[in-house]
């Protein structure tokens, strides 16, 4: 039986990524298609946040639904960007915008204490009122460079170094970037859940 389930996001990336991820046994629809409006993410946490999006996608569609929030921790920084990632340098700002002020503020920051990790976490509810929403997490730890190389990927990867090879996130083949990165590891985390609890029959990685 294929079962619907609604993405909170009208990002058409991640729509391939988690389809890819879920297998036959879903269909997927973007809330965006659906008619759903976002929905302001007040939450002080990726966990709190990601369940805000995808209570908010249950109710308006009465589908089970599945959301993702992420984002960039600095050390030095006391975990900021954090929540506030996409709009670190403000409301309307750009990725580029958003770099320049990391590095900005990191730029008096040794070598030694630029250690980041990107974090993900993916909400599943099966309503609106689910009691038992599954919350799963992933990180990737690295370090931030201190200037911006590569020309791959989105938001900080330029400035995001892995911590084993330490090439940044924008230098990564694709492939490579979804087997280290948070979300990658978020959404095969999400798979072993989704198996255990016996709903759908994901697809292998
Ligand atoms: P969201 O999960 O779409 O809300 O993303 C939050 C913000 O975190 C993005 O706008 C990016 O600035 C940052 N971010 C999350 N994941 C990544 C990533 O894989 N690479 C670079 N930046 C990321």
């Amino acid at each position: 039986m294929v079962r619907r389930i609604v993405l909170a996001t009208g990002n058409r990336g991640k729509a391939r990524e988690f389809a890819a991820l879920l297998g036959s046994d879903w269909e997927i629809c973007l809330q965006s298609e659906l008619g759903v409006k976002p929905v302001a993410e007040t939450g002080d946490s990726f966990a709190a946040n990601a369940l805000i999006k995808a209570r908010h996608a249950a109710a308006a569609t009465g589908l089970p639904a599945l959301a993702d929030d992420s984002g960039l921790e600095v050390d030095a920084l006391d975990g900021a960007p954090g929540v506030l990632s996409a709009r670190y340098a403000g409301e309307a700002a750009g990725d580029a915008d958003n770099l320049r002020l990391l590095l900005a503020r990191m730029a008096a920051v040794p070598a030694g204490r630029r250690t980041a990790r990107f974090r993900c976490v993916l909400a599943y509810v099966r309503g609106a009122e689910d009691p038992a929403p599954l919350l799963v997490e992933g990180s990737w730890e690295g370090r931030i460079a201190t200037s911006a190389r590569g020309a791959a990927g989105f938001g900080y990867d330029p400035v995001f170094e892995d911590g084993a090879s330490g090439l940044t996130a924008a230098e990564l083949p694709a492939e490579r970037k979804n087997a280290l990165s948070h979300r990658g590891r978020a959404l095969r985390a999400l798979r072993e859940q989704l198996r255990e609890r016996g709903e759908g029959r994901p697809a292998p990685a």
